[in-house]
């Protein structure tokens, strides 16, 4: 049986930082891929948001690793010349009762280290955007956006560069902890032993987990799916800036993004599906998206709005519950020699990205 040292599972966004991680300390990494090409699952169905890091729960990996990574990614974007913008974005309040919360959202941001927040009068916000409708805003300069399929190219490169490969079209079925490595067997009967594995299997890590023998299932979160759909606007964007209505309880509101081509697109909603697989846009629930948009967008028109995408959120709590953290488990939380399991790693995924990279291995 071939022997590697480190082998990550997924070839989204965060497998790849996390396998260039490993490979640029000098570690000999493969990466497994059950698809036929890098970067299909969640990580090609997001918004493509560079968050600031302004509303997770102090003291969260997902605020400590959103404000590093976002940071890393700037810079790692600049330096690899992948295209991304640091556009900024507002937060807007459409009623009187919403002014309040956006101090709230201001103090938040300043505890998770977010800097450059600040507090906009309907008319300083409407000199930003004329075409927006708000009681008042908050602005974002640290928010921005990236090509999130150049990125990956990018790690992809710089892993490879530092001798790991990829390997596509090979889904992991399961692996045995041993004490001193970990035997995985692929889908046609491939089998592998390492030393490490990070399991960044992305939807499908929990069910992937589960088929670890010597991992305690019971340490395994239970997966839900949040389906986020997208509506695009025809036409260039009204708007120079991300535009985000306040928060909501499973995801962050129907907000405006923009692409770098400058393509406006709206969404992600959230729909509660039984299954990963769930990906088609039900033209609709476009309804929904009028009556939210123009809340801060009165100008939209009625038919302009066409189905687009969707992605599906890897939440590890029940519709209904509170939010939770990434979940992160290495050996100190599992006892198994070697192995990290990446639960949960919904927004702000793709922008911590290169943090979680960095965490994985100071874990392992
Ligand atoms: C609707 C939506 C909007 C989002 N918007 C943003 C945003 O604007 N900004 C932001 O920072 N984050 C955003 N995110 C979060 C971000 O997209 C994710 O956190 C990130 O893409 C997760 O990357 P990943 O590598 O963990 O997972 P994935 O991209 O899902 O990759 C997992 C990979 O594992 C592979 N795989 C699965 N099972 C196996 C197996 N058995 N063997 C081998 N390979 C396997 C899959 O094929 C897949 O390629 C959003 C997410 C969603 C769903």
């Amino acid at each position: 049986m071939e022997q590697v040292g480190c082998v990550v599972i997924g070839a989204g966004v965060v497998g790849l930082a996390v396998a260039r991680a490993l490979a640029l300390r000098g570690r000999q990494v493969v990466v497994l891929e059950a698809a036929s090409a890098i970067g299909t699952g969640s990580s090609s169905r997001n918004s493509e948001v560079i968050h600031a890091g302004i509303y997770y729960p102090q003291g969260s990996l997902k605020a400590s690793l959103c404000v590093q990574g976002r940071e890393l990614l700037y810079h790692y974007c600049a330096t690899r010349n992948v295209g991304h913008s640091r556009c900024g974005k507002l937060i807007v309040a459409t009623s009187d009762a919403q002014v309040a919360q956006l101090q709230g959202v201001i103090d938040n941001a300043a505890a998770n280290g977010v800097p450059g927040l600040a507090l906009l009068t309907r008319e300083q916000a409407r000199a930003l955007e004329p075409q927006l409708q708000c009681v008042a805003a908050v602005h974002s300069p640290s928010t921005g956006i990236v090509d999130s399929h150049a990125l990956m190219l990018a790690l992809q490169g710089d892993l490879e560069n530092a001798g790991g490969v990829v390997v596509l079209n090979t889904p992991l079925a399961h692996a045995e902890c041993m004490q001193d490595a970990i035997i995985l067997v692929a889908k046609d009967g491939t089998g592998l032993k390492a030393k490490t594995v990070v399991n960044a299997a992305g939807l499908q890590a929990q069910a992937l987990a589960r088929r670890f023998a010597g991992l305690s299932a019971h340490l395994v979160p239970r997966a839900y799916y949040a389906k986020g759909n997208y509506f695009t606007l025809a036409g260039r964007s009204p708007f120079k800036r991300l535009i985000y209505p306040l928060p909501e309880a499973a995801g962050l509101g129907v907000h405006l993004t923009i692409d770098l081509g400058g393509q406006a697109r709206f969404g992600p909603d959230v729909q509660w599906v039984s299954s990963p697989e769930c990906l088609a846009v039900d033209p609709a629930r476009g309804d929904a998206f009028y009556a939210e948009v123009r809340k801060y967008w009165p100008a939209l028109e009625d038919g302009a709005l066409t189905p687009g995408y969707a992605g599906i959120r890897p939440k590890i709590q029940a519709p209904g519950e509170p939010a939770r953290d990434f979940l992160i488990q290495g050996p100190a939380r599992h006892g198994v020699a070697g192995l990290v399991n990446l639960f949960g790693v919904e927004s702000p995924g793709l922008t911590s990205a290169l943090a979680i990279g960095e965490y994985v291995c100071r874990l392992l």
